[in-house]
């Protein structure tokens, strides 16, 4: 049993960013501080209080416009000045302040001030809660204001003209909560500007005829009130007509029909496709699925099955070197690759029965065997094989379409030839020299079974390192892993071009200033995958792309057309078998049922992972991740080298890393790397979906000698940083006491 692993850490680590402004922040605080001080004593002791207000402004008001006739420039600076830092320390009696604009300087020269000055002041305001507040408050809840400020930045313009329109929501309070909000500066001076215009005229005005008001209620009648309110939820009815009315206008050209064949239809049966249609026969809809090639898509063909069948046969040849250690002397064994390519085609027939037509049909779900083109937002044209096509009309689309190996544009590669995650599974023979470019997670997974099974495998990655995506100190993990597996890595060598010399093929790749020369007989392309977007519709519904070329989706994964969906790589942001399937349940549900309730898909606990050997699994913020975003955490590992059962397998290698909240159990992100990380991970997935902190992990029997054990570990780690030392003082005092 462990008692105490020598290899764990729990270290805090505060966000860099907030830290090294912290003490430039405290003298602001402490300025700030001075200086409301200050302006409450002057305020008692001039009694500003009592000079704001409605009679002091009638008393005065005759004095006030001799000064301003005497002096105008003077009076009207003066003025402007007074009611800028009045707004700006958001002290009471901007009313007053305004009021007494128009009994000054008239209705025209009073609104130019006034509307000035308050939008000045206010901007002060939202400055100096922005810069005080608001990096502090986001970077403590960045996760949950997330939403929020995504919805700012969409509607922030008519939300804000709405708070400004309705006089009855305090001015200084929209000031200071805006300051914490995500909306720019500019944004927030312009709309408050001519948001405000309206009721500062309004006031403007009754201050011109002050002497005939009672009190400043007498401003606003109810029935003005009620305009007001009327002209504030403008912004927002005008908001959802634009909406309609481009609804409207997208659908314009294309004629509905009658009624529809289907409730949905689905093109693509690979995860996205498979789930989407599978939900909606579930709910006993009528649903077509369109597969024009192979049902399962890419990750029971191409992608997730063949590679992980892959995988297994490359670990067993590294059993074999290690068998020695196992007790097993002259352990050897010669590679069939064939058997090999065969095995992994046995494993996807295997798994096929799982996608096929026949239970598919059997759940209800008509599915057509055809390249599928969106003729119109509501009807599909298949084109079957032997050439025949049909029009299937249908209320709800869901594109499935998935993604294909991108192929960048080298010269000389297509002459060469190259190897994708599509062909690769073609081979009958083991390439001698086998070139893999890229180094992301399908590049490191193909490289190091081709290393395993004996390939003279070279991997050419553009970037610094390897799976850019995960922390560096995992990225060498993986490189040192690779290299011991005889994979020669290069990085930072980006290809140029390829060329045919003597019968060699020979990649180009640049390093620095140097051209470096590598001869291959095979080269992989892993370099990314291009989603599906061409030739079935999308060109002619003028559905457009994202900037990384994945369809465009709003959150509830609808395109420009409502009634047309996107999932899976087609539509990213992720480029996983589950996140398609887990975007597909809500393409489906929001179709069938969007007249009820929509719901935006929910990406806050991502898990993923990369199967090379150590695994790497991640769920969650990374440590890179965490201090880009200024999120503040505290990281606590556990070495897997110390735990029972990985010494006891011979896997004694990885960690376990979790971010925490400073001084809390609560979870950011988990990074796994080791034997069945990918499995490990399943753990903190739960925990981080229900909310559960580490106090619950540890607080939960793991079964021994586990790998699982090290998530219990781990959250013994963090407990032993976190134990009340004082009182832990004072107890072993007691105990001393008590033998005593
Ligand atoms: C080598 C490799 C390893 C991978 N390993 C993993 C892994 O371990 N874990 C993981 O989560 N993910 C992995 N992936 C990624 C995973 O395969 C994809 O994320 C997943 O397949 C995406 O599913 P999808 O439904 O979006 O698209 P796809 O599975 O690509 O399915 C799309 C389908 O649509 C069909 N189609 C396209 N256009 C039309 C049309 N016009 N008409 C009719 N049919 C059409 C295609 O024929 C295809 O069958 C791997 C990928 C590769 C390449």
């Amino acid at each position: 049993m462990q008692a105490s692993p020598a290899n764990s850490t729990s270290v805090p680590q505060p966000a860099p960013a907030s830290g090294s402004r912290f003490p430039q922040r405290a003298w602001l605080w402490a300025g700030l501080a001075l200086a409301a001080v200050l302006g409450v004593a002057l305020y008692q002791h001039f009694g500003l209080g009592e000079l704001l207000t409605l009679e002091r402004l009638k008393l005065s008001r005759d004095s006030l416009i001799s000064a301003y006739q005497a002096n105008p420039a003077l009076a009207i600076l003066a003025f402007f000045g007074l009611y800028v830092v009045a707004t700006a320390l958001s002290i009471p009696g901007a009313l007053i302040l305004t009021l007494a604009g128009g009994a000054i300087f008239g209705f025209w020269v009073g609104l130019l001030i006034v509307s000035f000055a308050s939008s000045v002041g206010a901007l002060l305001a939202f400055l100096a809660s922005r810069y005080l507040l608001r990096g502090w408050l986001q970077a403590k809840y960045a996760r949950a204001l997330a939403p929020i400020n995504e919805g700012l930045q969409r509607d922030g313009t008519a939300y804000l003209l709405t708070l400004r329109l309705v006089p009855v929501f305090p001015f200084w309070l929209v000031n200071l909560l805006m300051g914490l909000t995500s909306i720019t500066a500019t944004r927030f001076y312009i709309v408050s500007q001519i948001g405000m215009l309206a009721g500062t005229a309004v006031f403007v005005n009754a201050g011109t005829r002050v002497a005939a008001l009672e009190s400043a209620g007498d401003v606003f009648s109810p029935a003005m009130l009620g305009s007001f309110a009327l002209l504030g939820i403008f912004p927002l009815i005008s908001k959802a007509l634009v909406g309609w009315s481009q609804r409207r206008k997208v659908y314009a050209r294309w004629p509905k029909p009658a009624s529809f064949d289907r409730n949905l239809v689905v093109i693509g049966a690979g995860a996205g496709g498979l789930v989407s249609s599978y939900i909606a026969a579930a709910v006993k809809a009528k649903v077509s699925l369109i597969e024009g090639h192979k049902m399962g898509g890419d990750c029971l063909n191409y992608g997730c099955v063949p590679s992980k069948a892959l995988i297994r046969s490359a670990k067993m040849a590294k059993q074999f070197q290690k068998a020695e250690a196992f007790g097993f002397k002259g352990a050897a064994a010669s590679l069939d690759f064939a058997s090999v390519m065969q095995r992994i085609h046995g494993v996807i027939r295997d798994i096929e029965p799982h996608d096929s037509v026949e239970r598919y049909t059997r759940l209800g779900v008509d599915v057509v065997q055809g390249h599928a083109r969106i003729t119109s937002p509501w009807s599909v044209e298949i084109t079957q094989a032997d050439g025949r096509q049909r029009t299937l009309t249908t209320r709800n689309i869901v594109i499935a379409t998935g993604a294909s190996p991108f192929v960048p544009p080298i010269p000389g590669l297509q002459d060469a030839g190259f190897l994708t995650s599509d062909t690769v599974w073609k081979l009958t023979a083991l390439p001698k020299r086998l070139l893999v470019l890229g180094g992301g997670p399908i590049g490191c997974e193909l490289a190091q079974s081709f290393a395993r099974l004996g390939s003279e495998v070279t991997q050419v990655e553009m970037a610094p390192r390897v799976m850019v995506r995960e922390d560096p100190e995992v990225s060498e993990i993986v490189a040192q892993s690779l290299q011991a597996d005889g994979v020669r890595l290069l990085t930072q060598h980006q290809a140029v071009r390829v060329e045919m010399v003597a019968g060699e093929k020979r990649l180009i790749a640049r390093h620095g200033d140097q051209e470096v020369v590598i001869a291959f007989d095979e080269l992989l392309c892993a370099v990314g995958r291009a989603p599906r977007v061409t030739g079935f519709g999308l060109e002619e519904l003028g559905i457009p792309l994202t900037s990384r070329k994945t369809v465009e989706t709003n959150a509830y994964l609808q395109t420009l057309y409502p009634n047309i969906y996107a999932v899976g790589d087609v539509a990213g942001p992720f480029q996983f078998t589950h996140t398609a399937a887990h975007q597909a349940w809500y393409a489906a549900v929001n179709a069938l049922f969007g007249r009820f309730k929509k719901f935006k898909a929910d990406y806050r606990v991502i898990p993923w992972a990369t199967f090379t050997d150590p695994e790497v699994a991640r769920v969650g913020l990374s440590e890179t991740e965490a201090t880009d975003q200024g999120v503040p955490f505290e990281v606590t590992r556990y070495g897997i080298d110390d735990l029972d059962r990985a010494i006891a397998d011979g896997s004694a290698h990885g960690f376990v890393k979790v971010l925490t909240v400073p001084g809390k159990d609560k979870i950011l992100g988990v990074t796994i790397v080791g034997e069945h990380a990918g499995d490990l991970l399943a753990e903190y997935v739960l925990a981080m979906k229900h909310g559960l902190g580490l106090n619950k992990i540890l607080g939960t029997i793991h079964t021994y000698p586990t790998l699982a054990e090290a998530n219990k570990y781990v959250a013994g780690e963090w407990k032993r940083a976190h134990a009340p030392k004082k009182l832990l003082q004072w107890i072993a005092r007691y105990h001393n006491w008590e033998r005593a």
